[in-house]
């Protein structure tokens, strides 16, 4: 039997670039050799977004249309939405007892999300309790491998315990240990060289941008604020432009002549730009052609398909749990 690998986005967006060298070209790398499944985190997505519920809607669309855009093949793949999977919720609620709310308050991701988003008066139990769910997403498909970006790491440590305190208490073997699995770049910065590209933060490339908008936003991307003229020496650390080159442009020998160059300022910035730029838009090119074949009703069928066959085996597993946990005597 081939072991399992699990992953998910929120459908708060459209996915872009830190989407695709964080997590999906290892999901499109591994689609063969794991069974693989990916939900659409709706229910997670609503711990922020709760007054929100219709944009959440139309985004799992967009979502499926990148999936398939990158090469994912719903022939293989499960997509499914959480929300149509209440076993999720139902392990959920017993993993709760398991973790200290001191502990949920020390994860670094949630208490950077917390401050990034002003929610320091406002945290909600929900949004506090988030990787607990996303503890039960990843063990009721008893998932070995989670490809994801640095951002996600606590979360699977987080779920590593669980599984740990809950075979400690309730017998062994019930559940599986996931391992964690970052992508090329762990952490892809914004366009305004933020520290991460996120949907949430309108600092993002999308997979489905035009090509004009990919050059546009390439054109007013931050860049090395002491540099005043082309001919000032640059820095390349910590640029985004050079992060981008170094992600996305496979002329590994371009690069680095353009980096000596610009640290010798003997190249502007407008022409840097103008090169990633085109290697961005080939990098596209076939991700748009593919994304153009995808229609609505194609995506209702993956999404019909792929939440039944997820929900299997949630069911499979909260067998185990129940009767672990609660079965009759
Ligand atoms: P939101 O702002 O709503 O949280 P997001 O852009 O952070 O959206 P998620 O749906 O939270 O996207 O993340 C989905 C997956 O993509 C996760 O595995 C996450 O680690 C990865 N990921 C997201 N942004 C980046 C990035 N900039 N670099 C690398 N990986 C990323
Ligand atoms: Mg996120």
């Amino acid at each position: 039997m081939k072991k399992r690998m699990l992953t998910g986005d929120r459908p708060t967006g459209p996915l872009h670039l830190g989407h695709y060298v964080g997590s999906l070209a290892n999901r499109v790398a591994l689609q063969h050799t794991y069974e693989t499944f990916i939900l659409i985190a709706d229910v997670q997505a609503l711990t922020d977004h709760f007054d929100r519920p219709e944009f959440l809607r139309r985004n799992i669309r967009e979502v499926v249309k990148d999936y398939l855009a990158v090469g994912l093949d719903p022939t293989i793949v499960s997509i499914a939405v959480q929300s149509h999977i209440p076993e999720i919720a139902e392990l959920a609620i017993y993993y709760l007892n398991l973790v200290t709310v001191a502990r949920l308050l020390r994860n670094p991701t949630v208490k950077d999300e917390v401050r990034q988003k002003g929610m320091e008066e406002t945290l909600s139990a929900g949004f506090l309790c988030y990787p607990v769910h996303q503890a039960a997403d990843i063990t009721i498909f008893c998932a070995d491998l989670v490809p994801v970006g640095k951002d996600q790491l606590p979360m699977i440590e987080q779920t590593v315990e669980i599984v740990r305190r809950f075979h400690g208490l309730y017998g062994d073997g019930v559940l599986v240990e996931p391992h964690a699995l970052v992508g090329e770049v762990d952490r892809l910065v914004g366009t305004d060289g933020q520290t991460k590209m996120s949907k949430s933060l309108g600092n993002a490339i999308y997979l489905s941008d035009d090509d004009k908008t990919v050059t546009d936003k390439v054109m007013r991307m931050y860049t090395d604020p002491t540099r005043i003229r082309a001919t000032d020496p640059g820095h390349v650390a910590g640029n985004p432009v050079f992060a981008y080159h170094d992600a996305f442009n496979p002329d590994k020998a371009e690069v680095a002549n353009l980096k000596t160059q610009y640290e010798q300022g003997k190249v502007g910035d407008v022409e840097v730009k103008r090169r990633l730029a085109r290697c961005l838009n080939l990098f596209l090119a076939p991700i748009r052609e593919r994304r153009m074949n995808v229609n609505d009703a194609m995506v209702e069928a993956i999404l019909e398909e792929g939440t039944r066959r997820a929900r299997c085996v949630a069911e499979e597993t909260m067998k185990r749990v129940r009767s672990a946990l609660l079965s009759l005597p």
